[in-house]
C-alpha cells in the first residue's frame, strides 16, 4: 500500500518513502538480530555446562594420574569453559536489554549506588579501594539496567586501577534539562585515541591474561544509556585516570 501523509492524505515523496521502509527494515533486523543473540547464548548454555561438568570429573578422576602435561591441558581447558560461561552471560545481558524492554519508572540513584556495590561485593570498609559519591537524583529509568551501568563502570574503576588503591567517585548534576553523571577513577586511564572504540563490543586495550573481562561492558552500557535517550563519553588520559560520562534526559 503506498503510503500518504496522515494530515491532507497526499502521497509521500518517493525519497521519503524509501527511507521510511529503509529504517523500518533496520529497525526489524536489528530486533531479529537481537532475538538470535538472546537465543543463541540461552542455547550455548546446556552444551558449555555438560563439557564444563565432563571436565570436573576428569579432573578430580585423573588429577596427578597422568603426565604433568595431561593436568596442564585439562586447567586450560577448564579456564576457556568459565571464560566463555562469562561471555555468555554477558551476551544474555545485552541481549536482553533489547529483548526485554524494562519497567521505566521514578528510580532513587543512591538505591542503585548501593545495589552495585553490593552486586560486586564492595563494602564500604574500603579494603577493595574507596567508592564514594555525592547526593545522587531520582531519575525516570529501569532500575535494574541502571544497576548495572553503575555495576559496569564503578567495577572497571576498581579493575583498572595503577599503583594506587582504587579510589572512585561518582557524582551528578543537572544540565541542560538532562542529569549528567560522572565516574571519577585514579586508574591506569585511557589514551584519547582509543575513548570512543571501547564503547564497542569485544573492544578490550588489554589481555585476559593482564585483566580479566569479556569487552562487553561498556557496549551494555552505551546501550542502556541510548535506549534511555542518554549519551555515554569518556574523558581520560593514559596514567592519570578516567572519568566515564553519562547523560539521562530529567523526564525520562
Ligand atoms: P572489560 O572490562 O570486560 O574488558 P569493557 O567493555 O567494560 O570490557 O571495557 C572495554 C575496555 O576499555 C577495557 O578492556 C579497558 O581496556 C578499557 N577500560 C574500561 N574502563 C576503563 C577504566 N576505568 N580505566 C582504564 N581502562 C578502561
Amino acid at each position: 500500500m503506498v503510503e500518504r501523509t496522515r494530515r491532507v492524505g497526499k502521497k509521500l515523496p518517493r525519497k521519503k518513502r524509501k527511507a521510511r521502509l529503509r529504517n523500518k527494515n533496520l529497525r526489524r533486523s536489528k530486533t531479529e538480530l537481537e532475538h538470535f543473540a538472546h537465543i543463541a547464548s540461552h542455547e550455548l548454555q546446556e552444551p558449555l555446562r555438560i563439557v564444563k561438568g565432563y571436565l570436573e570429573l576428569f579432573k578430580a578422576r585423573y588429577h596427578g594420574k597422568l603426565d604433568f602435561e595431561a593436568d596442564d591441558f585439562i586447567a586450560y581447558a577448564l579456564e576457556g569453559t568459565v571464560r566463555m560461561e562469562r561471555l555468555i552471560a554477558d551476551l544474555l545481558l545485552y541481549a536482553r536489554v533489547g529483548t526485554e524492554a524494562g519497567n521505566i519508572q521514578s528510580t532513587d540513584c543512591e538505591a542503585v549506588f548501593d545495589l552495585a556495590l553490593r552486586n560486586l561485593g564492595v563494602n564500604m570498609d574500603g579494603q577493595c579501594g574507596l567508592v564514594t559519591h555525592d547526593p545522587l537524583p531520582v531519575v525516570r529509568a529501569a532500575e535494574p539496567q541502571l544497576v548495572q551501568v553503575f555495576q559496569n563502570l564503578i567495577s572497571n574503576g576498581i579493575k583498572f586501577h595503577g599503583k594506587e588503591r582504587p579510589s572512585i567517585h561518582v557524582s551528578a548534576k543537572r544540565k541542560g534539562g538532562e542529569w549528567l553523571f560522572s565516574v571519577r577513577d585514579n586508574g591506569i586511564g585511557i589514551d584519547p585515541k582509543d575513548a570512543e572504540r571501547i564503547f564497542a563490543m569485544f573492544q578490550r586495550l588489554h589481555g585476559v591474561d593482564q585483566y580479566p573481562g569479556t569487552g562487553i561492558g561498556l557496549a551494555l552500557c552505551k546501550k542502556i544509556v541510548e535506549r534511555h535517550g542518554g549519551r555515554i563519553w569518556v574523558e581520560s588520559r593514559a596514567g592519570h585516570g578516567a572519568t566515564f560520562y553519562f547523560t539521562l534526559p530529567e523526564r525520562g
